[in-house]
């Protein structure tokens, strides 16, 4: 796919270097402070705060700003170890888009969307210009892609259209169409700067009572009785009740910073897009990204971009080049953002959340991602459904620096790749396997993984296995699970066997993968318990198995698990 800017798809390499992340850090030599109003650069810090923000790129300043909402402006400190807005902020092309791939992330999206638009409203500088976003398809498939975002689009309320190639070529006349399928339009997206954005909500926080404190690093978070007790910092300490770890790619670095460590499984990558000069009747709308601060550019990297760049945008080819702009930016290792409340739980450290993994759209991401994110904070739950972008989906395998750095190199490819139903990744593989795996494996399993976990998706009957063959890495080969169309999928007719055997005969599973969870009380105390939590009568008979939900205590849905009574009481 191609997308009508110059941005391109990020690589996937990691810039960590000896074990260390590249800094950048320090702000630029010619970015001043916060130009809205002075930060606290030489006064000494509270000793006492309700939540202490560590961060003031854009996602940092709008948890600050949506706690300004709930009335915690004066319990509120953000530190930042440089200028607020100098981290990735800074390297932000500006795009604002609302289609994200599930439900959960537009509606974030939306809520950003609009507070652009409420801060403009209201004299605010952002940026913010809604120019509408054009997407264009070369292939059948991607076609297909859009006609789902479309049907989509009615239940996620977002305005968009089918377009031809020639009402693309209407909408936006500098595109070379005869080679496309189609596109789709979305009239409801656009541009905004973000270090205006930044700053306005800087601005706003420090209006509501936020203590903003630049070239102030956070060292240590200390914690006792399983709470956050306060922060070490380069200009001393601060008690405090709550900690954000709003620290971009930095916040895996940060995590780190307490004992015991919290798991932020990120990785920086570079991220490109290419600056020119200005080309004639056209508004430049991105921000100047002018800075001695980025990563060397990375032409050879870059090339196999430029060289579609110029098919899809001829104009280009005559345009003075002015710089290429490579950043760092934050992935997860499922290409999702990371929200909430840590979930470190033995030795537990409460009231530490987490906002980062932003993945080149922290843009449209801040808004809701820090309103969701006080809301947790202030109210103990957010009007927003968070479930998929939780930290607790992570596992400590998820941390581990080698998966991570495996992973990352795949992951920012999912933004622009044609993303099939039942999409599965090629590393990071192998982690966790049943004590049966290898018996699966030869009867021809084909993966898929599920929490790191290696579970057969379908079983292949032609298949036969070389037992003597294995990898460079040991491994002996094996197949991971793929459907790679819309249509009807490879695996269908073995899943329909399978099926039919388990309905019309026998058939056997491997439930390794289920976390099971010894519950016991010495009196009826684990019955009534499991009755207060699930949504099913659970009270059964010896030996029984049931299936249920579990809740929380506000009614929402937490868990989908089957309980077996082996005991009286357990
Ligand atoms: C080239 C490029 C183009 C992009 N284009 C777009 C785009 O068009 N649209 C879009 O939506 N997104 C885009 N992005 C992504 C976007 O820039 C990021 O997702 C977003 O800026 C992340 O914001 P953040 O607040 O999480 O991180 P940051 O802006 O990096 O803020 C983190 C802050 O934490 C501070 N910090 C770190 N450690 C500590 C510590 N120990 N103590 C105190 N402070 C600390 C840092 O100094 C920093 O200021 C782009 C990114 C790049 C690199």
């Amino acid at each position: 796919m191609n997308q009508m800017r110059l941005s391109a798809t990020p690589s996937a390499i990691p810039i960590v270097k000896d074990g260390r992340p590249l800094s950048t850090s320090s702000a630029p030599a010619f970015m001043s402070s916060l130009e809205t109003s002075s930060t606290l650069d030489n006064e000494s810090l509270p000793a006492k705060t309700k939540v202490v923000i560590c961060g003031g790129g854009v996602v940092g300043a709008s948890v600050a700003y949506h706690l300004t909402q709930l009335g915690w402006g004066p319990h509120t400190v953000l530190l930042d170890q440089g200028r607020c807005g100098g981290g990735t902020t800074w390297h932000l092309s500006g795009l604002v888009g609302a289609f994200k791939p599930s439900l959960s992330q537009v509606k974030l999206a939306q809520y950003s969307i609009q507070l652009y638009k409420d801060m403009e409203a209201q004299g605010l500088d952002t940026g913010w210009k809604q120019c509408g976003s054009l997407c264009v398809a070369r292939t059948k498939d991607r076609l297909t892609v859009f006609k789902r975002m479309k049907a989509q689009a009615v239940s996620w309320n977002i305005d968009c259209e089918l377009v031809t190639p020639l009402e693309a070529l209407d909408l936006c006349p500098l595109i070379a169409v005869s080679d496309l399928q189609g596109g789709l339009w979305i009239p409801g997206d656009g541009v905004a700067d973000p270090y205006k954005i930044c700053s306005a909500l800087i601005s706003q926080v420090k209006l509501a009572g936020v203590r903003v404190y630049e070239n102030c690093a956070v060292h240590q978070v200390h914690n006792k009785d399983c709470k956050v007790t306060g922060v070490d910092t380069s200009r001393g300490s601060i008690e405090c009740n709550f900690f954000v770890n709003c620290a971009g790619f930095w916040a895996r670095q940060v995590g780190k910073m307490s004992e015991p460590f919290v798991k932020v499984p990120l990785h920086a990558v570079e991220h490109y897009y290419l600056h020119t000069k200005p080309i004639a009747g056209l508004d430049p709308m991105t921000p100047d990204c002018s800075s001695s601060r980025l990563l060397p550019e990375d032409w050879d990297h870059f090339h196999v971009l430029l060289e579609q760049m110029l098919l899809r945008v001829p104009v280009l080819g005559s345009a003075t080049l002015d710089q290429l702009c490579n950043g760092p930016e934050a992935f997860s290792p499922d290409c999702k953002w990371i929200v909430g409340e840590s979930p470190e739980v033995l030795n537990a450290i409460q009231n530490y959340f987490v906002a980062a993994g932003m993945k080149t759209v922290g843009i449209s991401a801040a808004g809701g991602v820090g309103k969701a994110t006080a809301d947790l904070i202030v109210n103990g739950c957010s009007p927003y459904d968070l479930h998929e972008l939780d930290i607790s989906r992570f596992l400590g395998l998820h941390n581990n620096r080698k998966f991570l750095r495996d992973r990352v190199r795949e992951v920012p490819g999912m933004h622009y790749g044609l993303i099939y139903p039942f999409h599965e990744f090629e590393t990071g593989r192998n982690i966790r396997m049943s004590p049966i795996y290898p018996k699966l494996r030869a009867a021809g399993a084909v993966f898929g993984q599920v929490m790191g976990y290696e579970r057969p998706s379908w079983f292949d009957p032609k298949f036969i296995e070389v037992s003597d063959t294995r990898l460079d890495n040991g491994y002996h080969p094996y197949r991971i699970a793929y459907t790679k169309t819309f249509g009807q999928p490879p695996w269908f007719d073995y899943v329909k066997d399978e099926y039919s055997a388990c309905r019309e005969a026998i058939g056997l599973s491997d439930y390794s993968s289920f976390t099971k969870i010894d519950i016991l009380s010495k009196g009826h105390e684990v019955v009534d318990c499991l009755q207060y939590l699930c949504s099913n009568d659970v009270d059964i008979p010896l030996g029984g198995i049931i299936h249920t939900g579990m809740q929380n205590k506000l009614g929402g849905y937490e868990n989908d698990c089957s309980l077996v009574r082996i005991a009286e009481n357990q």
